[in-house]
C-alpha cells in the first residue's frame, strides 16, 4: 500500500530532514510550508515524485485546501509530521499580543488543524500516524520564552488526549521534543556558550531529530509517547 505523507514545515531545518529521510524510505511525501518556491526546492531536492504546496497552517482554509491537493495528486494520507513552527522569544511583559497569537495559532492551533484534517481520512483507512514536533522547552520551561513554551507544552497535552482518542482506529500519536538543533531557528544563539548546559556537547542537527521521527512514525506498538532528542540538555535544566 501507498505511503503518503505530509510534512508540515518541510521545506527548512528539522521538517526537510525527515522529507530526505522518508524519501529515502520510499514515501511519497507532500512538502507544505508558506512560502511555495521553498517547499519546491526542498521537494525538488527528493527526487522522484513529490509535492510542494504552500499553506499557513493557522489558516483553517489553508490546511483544508492542502489535504483536498495531496488526496488528489498522491492519494490518502497516512502519515504526517507537524513541523512548522516559529519562535518569537522576549519576557512576557515585553510581549505584544500578536507576537503570543501567532505562536499559539502556528505551534498549537496549527497542529490541532493538520491532525485533525488527517484523521478524517486516516480514520476511514483504520490507520495512521502522526508526529508532533515540541521542544523541551515545552517540558521544562525557560526564562524569555514562556509563549513558546505554553505553546509546545500544550502540543503534549492535546498529542497524549489524541493518541487515546484514536487508539481504536489503528493511529497513533507521538512527539518529538527537541533540544537546540541547528536550523534557521538557532542560527542566532551563542553556541559556545549554551553548549556548555548540554551534556553531549553539541547542538544536535536535523537529522538528529529526523531519525527520532521517523522511528516515531513507523514503530507499531509506540503512541502517546513524548521522545527526548536534546543531546541530555533536560538533565540539567
Ligand atoms: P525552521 O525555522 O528551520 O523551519 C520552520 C519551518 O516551518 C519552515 O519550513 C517554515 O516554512 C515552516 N513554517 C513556519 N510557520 C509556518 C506556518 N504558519 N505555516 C506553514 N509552515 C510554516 O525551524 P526548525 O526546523 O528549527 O523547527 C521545526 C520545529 O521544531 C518547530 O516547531 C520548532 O519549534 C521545533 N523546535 C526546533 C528547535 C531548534 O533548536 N531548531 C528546538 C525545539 C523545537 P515557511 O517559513 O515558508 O512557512
Amino acid at each position: 500500500m501507498d505511503k503518503v505523507c505530509a510534512v508540515f514545515g518541510g521545506s527548512r531545518g528539522i521538517g526537510r530532514a525527515v522529507a530526505r529521510l522518508m524519501a529515502q524510505r520510499g514515501y511519497r511525501l507532500a512538502i507544505v510550508a508558506r512560502n511555495l518556491e521553498g517547499a519546491r526546492a526542498a521537494a525538488g531536492d527528493l527526487g522522484g515524485d513529490h509535492l510542494a504546496l504552500s499553506c499557513d497552517v493557522a489558516k483553517e482554509h489553508d490546511v483544508q485546501n492542502t489535504f483536498e491537493e495531496i488526496e488528489k495528486n498522491l492519494g490518502r494520507v497516512n502519515f504526517l509530521v507537524n513541523a512548522a513552527g516559529i519562535n518569537r522569544d522576549s519576557l512576557l511583559v515585553r510581549t505584544n499580543t500578536e507576537d503570543m497569537l501567532s505562536q499559539l495559532h502556528t505551534n498549537l492551533l496549527g497542529s490541532m488543524l493538520t491532525c485533525r484534517a488527517a484523521l478524517k481520512t486516516m480514520i476511514k483507512q483504520q490507520r495512521g500516524s502522526i508526529v508532533n514536533v515540541g521542544s523541551v522547552i515545552g517540558l521544562k520551561g525557560n526564562s524569555g520564552q514562556s509563549v513558546y513554551s505554553a505553546s509546545k507544552g500544550g502540543l503534549v497535552g492535546f498529542s497524549r488526549a489524541l493518541a487515546k482518542e484514536v487508539a481504536k482506529k489503528k493511529i497513533r500519536v507521538n512527539v518529538v521534543a527537541p533540544g537546540f538543533i541547528h536550523t534557521d531557528m538557532t542560527k542566532h544563539l551563542n553556541e559556545e556558550h549554551l553548549k556548555k548546559n548540554i551534556p553531549l556537547g553539541r547542538f544536535g542537527d536535523a537529522l538528529d531529530v529526523a531519525q527520532a521521527v521517523v522511528f516515531l512514525l513507523e514503530s507499531p506498538y509506540v503512541t502517546g509517547h513524548v521522545l527526548v532528542v536534546d543531546g541530555g540538555l533536560q538533565l540539567t535544566m
